[in-house]
């Protein structure tokens, strides 16, 4: 689903992607973690071509990011992102953020995608709230609202930076709750998280970043039980 091969990428003179390479197969979920500065987001912000780079190959669907051919709204389109901060619309209402891209992008009608829109509500179980604003919901609310308005594009795969980690503490539960269900229903996702009892839950594989290479990039188990590198061990340990 998504091949990234090679990938360098430099803000000017400074490297911050050196040469990684991973790949996600279909309903695979992928967790990346690393310390901070390590590249994760520009790692994830190159798959949907949200930042350029320089060297390498990122393949979404059979269609390559670094194409002067490839349509990239249309590439956009298909791969959901979630940040760490939920950047809904705060004029339009939770239904409104849902159906916006969908009839602009997709040209469905208004009955379609409400009819989606209310259906991804009732998973992420907020059909209570389809008519307030995001400003009348919590944190955690919003952030759901975010990841149903990435669902509501039917994207081939969902892109997370770090979601719960702008939430207060007894909001991150029902996010990852989202995310699990989500992931054991397979779609195939990418995840930047700290949230390593999520990782244990659903992940397959852990992608370990560290100055802007790939260091490791095993099954779950044998990054948790048994991590190769003094980098990997030294960062398991201040966090576990
Ligand atoms: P964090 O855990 O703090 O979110 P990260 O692993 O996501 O960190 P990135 O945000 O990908 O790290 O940053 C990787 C490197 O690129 C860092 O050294 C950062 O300072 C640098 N960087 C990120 N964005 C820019 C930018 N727009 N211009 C210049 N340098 C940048
Ligand atoms: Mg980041």
């Amino acid at each position: 689903m998504i091949a990234i091969e090679a990938v360098s990428k430099w803000y000017g003179e400074v490297r911050v992607l050196s040469g990684c390479s991973t790949a996600v197969t279909r309903g695979e979920v992928v967790v990346v973690c690393g310390p901070s500065g390590s590249g994760k987001s520009t790692l994830l912000k190159c798959v949907n071509a949200l930042e350029p780079f320089q060297e390498g190959q990122i393949t979404v669907d059979g269609t390559r990011v670094r194409d002067k051919a490839t349509n990239l709204p249309r590439l956009r389109a298909r791969v959901g992102m979630v940040f760490q901060h939920f950047e809904l619309f705060p004029h339009l209402s939770v239904l409104d953020n849902l159906t916006l891209a969908p009839r602009k992008v997709l040209g469905r009608s208004k009955a379609e995608a409400t009819q989606r829109g209310l259906d991804l509500l009732a998973r992420v179980g907020l059909s209570a709230h389809a008519h307030k604003h995001p400003g009348q919901l919590s944190g955690g609310q919003q952030q759901r609202v975010a990841i149903a308005r990435a669902l509501a594009m039917d994207p081939v795969v969902m892109l997370f930076d770090e979601p719960t980690s702008a939430l207060d503490p007894e909001m991150v539960g029902e996010v990852l709750d989202v995310m699990v269900e989500l992931a054991r229903d397979g779609m195939t996702m990418m995840v930047v998280t700290h949230e390593m009892g999520f990782a244990r839950k659903v992940a397959d594989r852990v992608v370990f970043m560290d100055r802007g290479e790939i260091v490791e990039d095993v099954a779950k188990d044998a990054f948790f039980d048994r991590p190769r590198s003094e980098r990997a061990q030294q960062f398991l340990s201040r966090i576990l």
